[in-house]
C-alpha cells in the first residue's frame, strides 16, 4: 500500500481535520485506491477539487496513486493560467441548472428570481437528487459532503455558509455567474420560465389592496401565477441590482413578488 505525501491548497483546506490544513502530510492509500479515492477519504469532496499535480504533473482522477507520490490538490482557479494541464472537474456549462438539496429553499427561491432554472423539492430523497443531477447535467447545490462524494454527481457546488444570501454569492463567484443573470424571468414557486400572459389587458385594473396598475403582466404557465411590475416588484429588481453588484441589502421584507392567483376570469 502506498504512501504519499498530500498538500491541498485554499479552500479545500476547510474540509481537512485541522491539524491537516495547509501544510504536508503523509497518508496510506489502498493499493487499488484512485487518487480520487484517497482525495475524498480525506473529506474533500471531489465536486470542489479542479487540479491534482502527481510530483507536479496533473493526473485525472483515475490515477492510483505510488509510493512516494506528492499529491498536490486544488480548488478551481480563476486567476491562474493552468492550460496546458488536466482540470479535473468538466468545463463549466454556459447557463447552469441547479438541483438544490431540500435545505435551501430560500437559496433556490432567489436563484430563480435571478432566472436560473433550479429544481427543489422538500422532502427531497437523495436518489432523486443523484438522478436528477445526473440525466439533467445540473449542479448540486447542497451543503452535504457526503453527497457530493457520490459517483454519479459531476458537478455540485458546496455551500460554506448556513446564510441564504451568502450562499447566492458563494454560487455567483464559483461559477462566474453574475452576467448569466435574467432576472425576474422565472416562476418563483414552480420554477417554469414566464411568459407573456394571454389577454394581459384584462388585469389592467389595479391589483387588489390597492397598489399602482400593473405594467407589463407575465405568466407562469404551470401555476398560472401573474407576475406585474408593481412595488413588491420594484424591491425584488433593487434587491436583484444590489445582489449582482455585491452588496448586502436582503429583499426588504418582500420575498414574494406581487401576484395573485389567474382567475381565468
Ligand atoms: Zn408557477
Amino acid at each position: 500500500m502506498p504512501t504519499v505525501t498530500f498538500r491541498f491548497y485554499e479552500e479545500l483546506n476547510d474540509f481537512l481535520p485541522p491539524g491537516l490544513r495547509k501544510r504536508d502530510f503523509s497518508r496510506t492509500c489502498g493499493s487499488d485506491a484512485t487518487i480520487k479515492h484517497a482525495v475524498e477519504a480525506l473529506g474533500v469532496p471531489h465536486t470542489e477539487v479542479d487540479l491534482i499535480l502527481v510530483n507536479g504533473r496533473s493526473v485525472d482522477f483515475s490515477y492510483r496513486p505510488r509510493p512516494g507520490d506528492r499529491i498536490s490538490v486544488y480548488p478551481e482557479f480563476e486567476t491562474l493560467d493552468v492550460t496546458p494541464v488536466t482540470r479535473l472537474r468538466p468545463s463549466a456549462l454556459r447557463r447552469p441548472r441547479f438541483l438544490a438539496d431540500a435545505h435551501l429553499g430560500r437559496l433556490a427561491k432567489y436563484l430563480r428570481m435571478l432566472g436560473f432554472d433550479t429544481v427543489y423539492r422538500n422532502p427531497f430523497p437523495v436518489g432523486e437528487i443523484i438522478r436528477g443531477a445526473a440525466s439533467e447535467k445540473r449542479v448540486v447545490l447542497t451543503r452535504s459532503r457526503a453527497l457530493l462524494m457520490n459517483r454519479s454527481i459531476d458537478r455540485g457546488c458546496f455551500l460554506r455558509s448556513g446564510h441564504p444570501l451568502e450562499q447566492l454569492r458563494e454560487v455567483l463567484e464559483r461559477l462566474q455567474l453574475r452576467s448569466a443573470a435574467r432576472p425576474l424571468t422565472r416562476c418563483l414557486r414552480c420554477n417554469e420560465p414566464l411568459t407573456p400572459a394571454p389577454g394581459g389587458s384584462r388585469v389592467s385594473a389595479r391589483p387588489r389592496g390597492g397598489g399602482e396598475p400593473p405594467g407589463s403582466v407575465r405568466r407562469c404557465p404551470r401555476c398560472a401565477r401573474l407576475y406585474w411590475e408593481g412595488s413588491h416588484f420594484r424591491r425584488m429588481q433593487r434587491f436583484v441590482r444590489v445582489v449582482l453588484e455585491g452588496g448586502s441589502e436582503g429583499p426588504d421584507g418582500s420575498r414574494r413578488v406581487n401576484s395573485r392567483p389567474d382567475t381565468g376570469s
